[in-house]
């Protein structure tokens, strides 16, 4: 058998579609031909890839659209079409792998944000340190920031709603400092970190150890709320964060 003739069978011989006599010698050529043994290799490579469950991503509608679709160009000569689907598996295992780093980091980093969350909340509780500024004015917790972080937060306080400001105090949170905006509902602690962030933030709840998380953003600020509150009233409370009157 030529290389030729033994690379235009090496996908059904991947696939185990040839009949055994042929299947036998394209296997002896494998052994002794290193270059048509290193595009066996791939091909298994792309296979196995793609029989991964965990892979199984739809791919965008783009992609879909133009591997469905013929190459716009005749390909090139040499470039056969077996080639041109290995290729487009190709594509579509890297942008696939890329698809699922990208959810588990961004995963990842919700629960860390999450954790870290609770961690303070806990903290201001047991340390009696709730609040630097002890006020019920938002006109006297605004300014109290000045100075001492490098943005003014938005402060709302939705007294007449049953979820009366009480405070404010600096705090750590995702790596930098952070405002902390200290509400109450009934007996209940609710701490609001505030920070600038560009970045578009998809609303997210948590739940761990009895405590609600709710992160959310809006026009470039980024809070977390954290409470030992039901997530329904913590959720009722956010969203009037969301929308300042
Ligand atoms: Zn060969």
């Amino acid at each position: 058998m030529t290389c030729d003739q033994v690379r235009r069978s090496l996908d059904p011989y991947v696939d185990r579609e040839l009949e055994l006599s042929k299947a036998v010698e394209i296997e002896r050529h494998l052994q002794t031909c290193p270059m048509c043994e290193e595009a066996h290799v791939t091909i298994e490579a792309v296979r196995t890839a793609l029989g991964t469950p965990a892979l199984y991503h739809r791919a965008p509608a783009a992609l879909l659209k133009r591997l469905e679709s013929p190459p716009a160009a005749p390909p090139a000569a040499g470039l056969r079409i077996g080639t041109w689907k290995l290729a487009a598996a190709a594509v579509f295992v890297i942008v696939a792998s890329l698809a699922i780093s990208l959810t588990v980091s961004h995963h990842a980093a919700r629960t860390q944000l999450a954790d870290e969350a609770i961690a303070s909340h806990v903290r201001s509780l047991m340390a009696d340190h709730l609040a630097d500024v002890v006020s019920t004015d938002q006109h006297t917790v605004k300014p109290w920031f000045n100075g001492k972080i490098d943005f003014s937060p938005p402060v709302v306080d939705p007294a007449a709603e049953g979820f009366p400001l009480t405070g404010g105090r600096l705090d750590y949170l995702a790596g930098r400092p952070v405002a902390a905006l200290v509400y109450r509902r009934r007996q209940h602690i609710i701490n609001l970190f505030v920070w600038p962030d560009s970045a578009s933030v998809a609303t997210s709840e948590r739940h761990a150890n009895g405590y609600n998380v709710i992160e959310f953003a809006d026009g470039g600020t980024h809070y977390v709320a954290c409470s030992d509150l039901n997530d329904a009233e913590l959720r009722q409370f956010t969203d009037l964060i969301h929308r300042p009157r």
